[in-house]
């Protein structure tokens, strides 16, 4: 069995399922790139729930977490099957903290990715959730229990983005201010050094943490897969800038 990435893809902007750009091709020249793995273990920032929860429905529904966007953006679909087999496994390796809910299903942070990386939508998917209560060594922690999976076929994909300040947006900006492009720099530094401590206590980047996300969720998915990252994987930085001043787009790809 081949060992399946793990991979953290700064999402952005939901447009960035329908639009051509710099991020959306990069995507979509990855998902050529990638092996075919068996099943997709998706860590969403726009689930975020009190305790871990994942979805283990036969067919996903559709979330369509966001609003004020062009109509075109309603109309995208998704429909990949789910993994009842695999999301059973992540629960079992999690124990008592993780339950399965099928409530939610495959929202924007998980499909306006996929939707260009494997535009098939013929790989089974299932939505893991971000633990609202856990802090930033147990988000690590619960990566580091995931990563068995990839031994056994599937991929633990994080969707976030390491700066995320909405409310710091200029829309018409290329590039991040100074703090977004020096806080993505320190995550950069540890993460290329296999150093996750400093991405841990991320704080320690000082002002520039404190501007880079005034909530967590974003942030988290990047710890589950570092957690699930093994020291013998390769590590590629891709989408590697920051863009509208305020969103790092940046990714990483463990394999
Ligand atoms: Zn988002």
């Amino acid at each position: 069995m081949e060992r399946m990435p793990a991979l953290f893809v700064g999402h952005g902007s939901p447009m960035n399922a329908i639009e051509n750009n710099e991020y959306s091709a990069r995507w979509e020249a990855l998902g050529k790139k990638l092996p075919r793995p068996k099943a997709i273990l998706s860590v969403s920032a726009h689930w975020f729930t009190q305790g871990t929860r994942l979805t283990d429905a036969s067919a996903p529904r559709m979330v369509y977490d966001m609003y004020g966007f062009p109509e075109a953006l309603y109309r995208v679909r998704y429909p990949a099957p789910g993994s009842p087999e695999f999301a059973h496994e992540a629960a079992e390796l999690l124990g008592p903290r993780a339950r399965t809910d099928n409530t939610w299903g495959l929202d924007h942070g998980s499909w306006s990715v996929l939707c260009r990386m494997f535009p098939k939508a013929d790989i089974p998917v299932f939505q893991f959730s971000v633990d609202a209560k856990a802090s930033p060594g147990e988000h690590f922690a619960i990566g580091e229990k995931l990563s068995a999976l990839r031994e056994r076929g599937v991929m633990i994909f994080g969707s976030g983005n390491v700066v995320h300040n909405l409310s710091r947006v200029n829309w018409g900006m290329n590039g991040g201010y100074d703090w977004a492009e020096e806080f993505d720099a320190y995550i950069k530094s540890a993460v290329a050094s296999r150093d996750f401590d400093p991405v841990i206590n991320y704080e320690a980047a000082g002002s520039s943490a404190v501007l880079a996300f005034p909530t967590f969720e974003h942030f988290a998915p990047l710890l589950y897969v570092l957690g699930a990252a093994y020291e013998k994987d390769t590590l590629s930085v891709f989408n590697d800038s920051c863009t509208l001043g305020s969103l790092s787009m940046t990714g990483y790809l463990f394999d």
